[in-house]
């Protein structure tokens, strides 16, 4: 594991939460908050400290997130999401969807999906460096079917024009996402009042902006 926050009340919506970061991610975002968690291998917390840190919480927590890095990258995401409710814990994971097949996968072992969307599916690599808007769509399909309770966010970058950002808008009204979250990048466009104002018109989507 990448690292450990103990005690959050904004990542998991409703519920006292710890955050588990987890080691390595396929993409490289110009933006990326967590550069340190990129490289697949590095120094890390033992899950068996993480698994003894989790017992220490319960009564005073009431979730834990598997945050990123990319989650969906570990082969034992499965797993480990199984011990900790086992252990008692309601489950949220943070993801872009990178790995539609363990989307699948998890999703029956999960209580709340915070989903990165990166940039229209055919736009990825403007973001990422990778062209892996497939998984992300499927990915997001299948958490649409799931019934899991989810937010939709993108980070509004220089890199995506009004154009993309149209052509995002319609692509998730057409998989009938009922909500999505424009978020501010640090340092980055302030101007996203605007963006919803012009995006919004005509859509059955709410559009939020998160300064
Ligand atoms: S997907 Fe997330 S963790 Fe990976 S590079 Fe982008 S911002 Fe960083």
């Amino acid at each position: 594991m990448g690292g450990v926050t103990p005690f959050t009340t904004i990542d998991f919506p409703g519920r006292l939460a710890a955050v588990l970061f987890c080691q390595g991610c396929p993409w490289r975002c110009g933006y990326c908050h967590n550069p340190h968690l990129q490289p697949r291998e590095a120094a890390g917390v033992p899950w068996q400290s993480v698994l003894d840190f989790v017992a220490s919480r319960r009564g005073l927590l009431e979730g834990i997130v598997f945050s990123g890095g990319e989650p969906l990258w570990q082969r034992a995401l499965g797993p480990a999401v199984r011990a900790i409710k086992e252990a008692g814990f309601a489950v949220a994971l943070h993801t872009g969807g990178g790995s539609a097949a363990r989307m699948r996968a998890v999703l029956p072992h999960v209580d709340w999906v915070g989903f990165d969307i990166k940039a229209p599916f055919d736009r990825y690599a403007a973001i990422t460096g990778v062209e892996a808007g497939t998984h992300a769509r499927e990915s997001l399909l299948a958490l649409i079917d799931s019934g899991v309770e989810y937010e939709v966010r993108t980070t509004v970058d220089a890199a995506l024009s009004l154009d993309d950002l149209h052509c995002l808008a319609n692509q998730l009204d057409v998989m009938q996402v009922p909500r999505w979250v424009l978020q501010k990048r640090r340092g980055g466009p302030t101007h996203g009042m605007e963006l919803v104002r012009l995006l919004q018109p005509g859509r059955s989507m709410t559009i939020e902006w998160r300064a």
